[in-house]
């Protein structure tokens, strides 16, 4: 990727401050936001020791745990950030008629915006594999009501991956047709840096949210233990709980990187 990208305009704070007791409020934090684990997400190899284990390896202060369409259960955050001593956030990657939106803030998931509907389906019955058999019509527009319900962000995640699938060397939609995707009328912002995606995707999706001005997320989407930490969130501030970590994001107060850079 082209360097570190700012979220937005925001304002950045000075840099870590040593020797004082508030440095803990005023040093960076280093977050990966968008991983699967073993959890919930069945397409993950990656348990969620393998994770934190992996996380620290990278030098993260945490990570986001993203699994599709289930949040992880706070105590189960609480329990796991104890063992490892790495700050654990929950969201969600969300399965929408227009593509994968991760979301941070809300806590009510797919099954259960969609349960009364269907009577006859338990919440437990299968559905944590729901990602990969989409049975309920949820759309970016009614996903964004929830979570702006709720005073949360939702991320179009890698928005223009699907152009991989037909395996062309150039992608074949110009800056004007990428815009004027639905979905991204519906999220906050959009993933500019997948560690799954192509470069071409990638940067693509910069451009995009440069025209639109979404706000420039990204995320390793990690799978696999070496994938963590390939793409690395820098917050000036300290985040202590999701609360704070949707503020940070919709204040645009981040800057997105690789470790190596
Ligand atoms: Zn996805
Ligand atoms: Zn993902």
């Amino acid at each position: 990727m082209p360097g570190p990208v700012r979220g937005s305009n925001a304002a950045h704070m000075a840099g870590p401050l040593q020797n004082s007791g508030w440095d803990r409020y005023f040093m960076s934090m280093h977050l990966d936001l968008h991983i699967h684990t073993t959890a919930y997400s069945r397409c993950s190899k990656l348990t969620p020791d393998a994770m934190a284990i992996a996380a620290k390896r990278a030098g993260l202060d945490g990570v986001c745990v993203t699994e599709h369409n289930r949040i992880w259960k706070e105590r189960e955050a609480r329990a796991l950030e104890d063992k490892h001593g790495i700050a654990i956030f929950r969201g969600m990657e969300v399965t929408t008629t227009g593509g994968d939106i991760i979301v941070f803030g809300l806590e009510e998931e797919p099954r259960q915006m969609w349960i009364p509907a269907m009577p006859n389906v338990k919440a437990d019955a299968g559905w944590p594999h729901i990602s990969e058999q989409p049975l309920y019509p949820l759309t970016p527009m009614l996903l964004k009501a929830k979570v702006d319900a709720v005073r949360g962000v939702a991320i179009a995640a890698h928005p223009f991956r699907r152009f991989r699938v037909f395996g062309v060397g150039e992608l074949p939609v110009s800056l004007a047709e990428a815009t004027s995707r639905t979905t991204l009328a519906h999220v906050h912002g959009i993933e500019v840096h997948n560690s799954m995606d192509t470069s071409q995707e990638n940067d693509l999706a910069l451009k995009v949210a440069d025209a639109m001005g979404l706000l420039k997320c990204g995320g390793s989407d990690a799978h696999t233990d070496t994938a963590v930490g390939a793409c690395v969130t820098r917050f000036d501030e300290w985040i202590h709980d999701e609360r704070e970590l949707v503020e940070a994001i919709l204040g645009g107060r981040f800057i997105i990187s690789s470790m190596s850079q």
